[in-house]
């Protein structure tokens, strides 16, 4: 609540709206406690008194009747009215579109056809003829405007719990054995309601203007009583000759409305839960740089090469160091597994390379990445985006969360194709079959046609992998590629990532957190741990002997087939947060080989012959295992 008012606070123009609209409130509830003349009591004597004269500040309209006494009294009336209005519409109108939109079928079908024949008329016309049938009065302008809003309202929220309907939450507390009219109090409501204040907050205005239009036509407060429209209305006729009549009521409209809708409009943006965290920004194309140090010279090694990259997160005045200096490389046709449990920096670290991690609130503050030793970070964003997908390609964990859900995965390839190269649509056609094919899916021809939910899990990955062959890149980052499968799923994924390495001698950083993915399909690996490589080396030579107290724990965390009972140990602890990184090396406090000089001071990355490591206790003595 206080980080609603706050964000409420920073939009200037929503919190002048506030505080006038504040005012006026405030203005309309002392307003019987006030010393004023009485609103309706008539003077003919002073008709037409210009503002400022004696005993009437604004002056008197053409009865002779105190102008701010009225104005005043007024607003108070025109503000309950409006209020009612819009609290009467939004809950009836939200009610109705909640059942509506969870019962779904019939039901909905039958509310929403009438709602559609309400919305039929013009809202104006529609309350004209309510009011003409209830006959005038400030209650009937009160139901009338209330009614021809009630299907905004109902529109609006029924989209919203459908979408809701049958999300999973929804399923889960079904399960429990929640009763509908409980799943609606308990799941949809709560979910809905962000949605009524902002429908609400943005209506409300709209609702005060067509009660005073009301009024102003006579149909809503009956002579004496004032309110705004009233007003207006009796000052028509004066309103060449003394036109202040007209003006007082005008500008307090204005004055309301104005404010009510640029609080509206702070309100809506300080509710949406997007914008809390990037505060009323959306991220940028390529990810921030703002780097500090110097740019490390290219080593020469590989064709995609990673130095000393740092990648944090800038959130308020927290640091979180998820990459803390990461350097790697791969060679064309080389396989590079990376490693680590999850949260050690893994994917910030891949999507880093091409500059698509989330700004804000993702920085990039130092390091290179260099692709044929061309260095990418702080590349213009026209440089990226061609490189995207055409020079490295990314295959992602969830190929559901990645495929468009609308489209047919045929005309995802196109179009995957297409941004870089412009080709007909029979070319596209047959480059995509091309495509199915070499992922080896099954009967092409008609999955081509096929929808993303169509295709199983393992079907949908050979999809994301051809979507990532599409253009033909040298590099392909696989981002657990196989996590979401089961396991004889993944070895056959694993299997053509194999072989399209073999045939086309790409280059792949293949994450995971398991080591039996990488023990089948990695020349080397790299061990990660809260945001720092910890130990890296061929493949072979670090399974048969892990140096890094951490990988030796990862490694044992792995079950066997067919080796007998063995006690799969847990690693105990939890990695550290990386906005407060310990001093020295990060793993201590979980290292069973600990030692006081752990704690000191900054670890090195010591190597010797194609091995590293970043430990001074390790589990073997480093030249020992390079030889
Ligand atoms: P993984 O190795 O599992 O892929 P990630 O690279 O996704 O881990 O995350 C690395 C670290 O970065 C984590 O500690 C995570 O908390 C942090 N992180 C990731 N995204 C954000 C974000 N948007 N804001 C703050 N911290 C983040
Ligand atoms: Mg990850």
């Amino acid at each position: 609540m206080s980080g609603f008012l706050k964000l409420l606070a920073r939009n200037r123009l929503a919190l002048a709206g506030g505080i006038v609209m504040a005012l006026v409130v405030l203005l309309a509830l002392v307003t019987p406690l006030l010393p004023l003349a009485d609103p309706d009591v008539t003077n003919t004597g002073a008709r037409f008194q210009p503002p400022f004269s004696e005993g009437a500040l604004l002056g008197t309209d053409h009865l002779g009747r105190d102008l701010l006494s009225r104005l005043l009294w007024g607003t108070r009336l025109s503000l309950a009215v409006g209020f009612a209005a819009a609290i009467a519409a939004a809950t009836i109108g939200a009610a109705v579109g909640i059942v509506s939109g969870f019962y779904g079928g019939r039901t909905d079908n039958l509310i929403m056809r009438g709602v559609d024949m309400l919305m039929a008329f013009p809202y104006i016309l529609l309350a004209l003829a309510i009011v003409a049938a209830l006959g005038p009065g400030l209650l009937n302008a009160l139901i009338a405007v209330a009614a021809v809003n009630v299907p905004f309202f109902a529109r609006n929220i029924r989209g919203i719990t459908v979408g809701l309907a049958h999300r999973e939450f929804v399923d889960a507390a079904r399960l429990s054995g929640l009763s509908n009219a409980r799943i609606i109090l308990s799941e949809i409501l709560p979910n809905v309601i962000p949605v009524i204040v902002i429908a609400m907050s943005t209506t409300i205005g709209w609702m005060i203007l067509e009660t005073a239009g009301l009024s102003f036509l006579g149909l809503g407060s009956q002579p004496p009583q004032a309110d705004l429209g009233s007003m207006l209305g009796e000052a028509r006729s004066a309103l060449i000759t003394n036109p202040h009549t007209s003006v007082v009521p005008g500008l307090m409209i204005l004055i309301i409305v104005m404010s009510i809708n640029l609080l509206g409009d702070g309100v809506r943006d300080a509710l949406d839960p997007r914008l809390k965290s990037g505060a009323l920004s959306r991220p940028m194309a390529a990810t921030r740089v703002d780097r500090r140090g110097p740019v490390p010279e290219s080593a020469g090694q590989g064709l995609l090469e990673v130095q000393e990259l740092q990648t944090q997160f800038h959130v308020k005045d927290r640091v979180y160091r998820a990459v803390g200096g990461v350097s790697l490389h791969v060679e064309p046709g080389e396989c590079l597994g990376l490693i680590g449990e999850s949260g050690s920096g893994k994917s910030v670290t891949a999507l880093s390379v091409m500059g698509l991690v989330a700004s804000p609130p993702g920085v990039i503050t130092g390091g290179a990445v260099r692709y044929e030793g061309e260095d990418l970070i702080g590349a213009p964003y026209g440089r990226l985006r061609d490189m995207r997908g055409r020079n490295v390609a990314y295959i992602f964990q969830d190929p559901l969360a990645t495929l468009h859900p609308l489209y047919r995965v045929g005309d995802q390839l196109i179009e995957a194709i297409r941004a870089h190269r412009p080709i007909g649509r029979r070319e596209g056609q047959a480059r995509a079959l091309e495509l199915l094919k070499s992922v080896r899916i099954p009967n092409p021809e008609k999955r081509l046609t096929d929808y993303p939910h169509e295709l199983s899990g393992g079907m949908r990955q050979r999809i994301g992998i051809a979507m990532a062959l599409a253009n033909e890149p040298d590099v392909i980052i696989a981002d657990e590629p196989t996590t979401a499968l089961d396991v004889t799923v993944q070895a056959q994924i694993l299997a053509l990532l194999d072989d399209l390495r073999r045939e086309r001698g790409l280059a792949i950083v293949f994450i995971t957190h398991d080591f039996g993915v990488v023990a089948q399909l990695c020349d080397r690996v790299a061990v990660m741990y809260a945001g720092r490589i910890v130990e890296e080396g061929p493949t072979q030579a670090i399974l048969e002997r892990p140096l890094h107290p951490y990988t030796a724990r990862l490694m044992a965390c792995v079950p066997e087939l067919g080796t007998g009972k063995r006690r799969l140990e847990a690693i105990p602890g939890l990695p550290p947060v990386v906005d407060r990184l310990p001093k020295g090396c990060a793993f201590a406090e979980r290292c069973t080989r600990a030692q006081p000089d752990c704690r000191k001071g900054e670890i090195d990355l010591y190597r010797a012959g194609p091995r590293a490591v970043r430990c001074i206790h390790p589990e073997a003595p480093l030249q020992e295992a390079a030889e």
